[in-house]
């Protein structure tokens, strides 16, 4: 059995004072029997792993480099990350695809330092619209999953995040379908890499547009384990109700 996870992300979010969230969702959603992760601007995640020291909750990052440490100006390690007191990092995000041209082959050499570093790289694989609209969905993630996880993966350090780029931050999501189609394909090219054991452990969560109203519908898709979601984890008010469907 899988174990269900509701992972946040704040994107260029938050100051110090927006932390008060972290403390109503571990005291209005605690979910013992799920994960609970909030990925956080870097300069949150030190105060933020303090706060919640005595939840069951995690703080991760949304990108680290590949390097443990050097002359990389701008850019923090998986190292310093976990001396932060991140538990996680989200990698290959289809921002920091588009915005900082990261291919499948730089995101696994920062899943590997994550890794390294024993920080759980929750990677996400996505198609454009255009993609979808040429048929190539299913190519593209393909392609993207094989080059972005590195083959030192396992369940309890890679997860995987379905991520449809035309459905991020727009309120449009995919289809129960669109989504089960995708999953039960990561699910059979996971399997078919690594071994029915490692291949049906790894988790896949489902992100664009999770809200309270369809999270529900979202969770009861086979192979989907939880979600990665971005406007709705900044409140507890909204990420509540989402947990509470997991
Ligand atoms: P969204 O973002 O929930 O605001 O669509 C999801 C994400 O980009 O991870």
């Amino acid at each position: 059995m899988r174990r269900k996870m509701a992972a946040g992300n704040w994107k260029m979010n938050g100051l110090l004072a927006d932390l008060v969230q972290l403390d109503r969702i571990a005291a209005t959603c605690p979910a013992p029997d799920a994960d609970l992760l909030i990925c956080l601007p870097a300069s949150l995640i030190h105060p933020a792993s303090q706060q919640v020291r005595h939840s069951a909750m995690m703080i991760g990052a949304q990108d680290c480099h590949w390097n443990a440490a050097g002359a990389h100006t701008g850019d923090i390690s998986a190292v310093q990350l976990a001396d932060a007191g991140a538990a996680a990092v989200i990698l290959g995000h289809s921002e920091r695809r588009a915005d900082h041209q990261e291919d499948g082959a730089t995101v696994r050499a920062k899943a590997q330092a994550a890794q390294a570093s024993g920080l759980i790289a929750v990677i996400c694989v996505g198609e454009t619209l255009a993609e979808r609209d040429a048929g190539a969905t299913l190519d593209v993630i393909g392609a993207q999953l094989d080059a972005s996880v590195p083959d030192s993966a396992t369940a309890d350090s890679v997860v995987i995040a379905y991520e449809p780029v035309w459905a991020i931050g727009t309120g449009r999501i995919a289809t129960t379908d669109q989504i089960a189609e995708v999953h039960a394909f990561l699910r059979a090219r996971l399997i078919d890499r690594f071994s029915p054991q490692t291949g049906g452990a790894i988790r896949l969560l489902y992100g664009g547009s999770v809200k309270p109203d369809n999270a529900a519908q979202i969770f009861a898709v086979p192979e989907v384990d939880g979600a990665l979601v971005g406007g709705a984890s900044l409140t507890a008010d909204d990420f509540c109700p989402i947990v509470a469907a997991l």
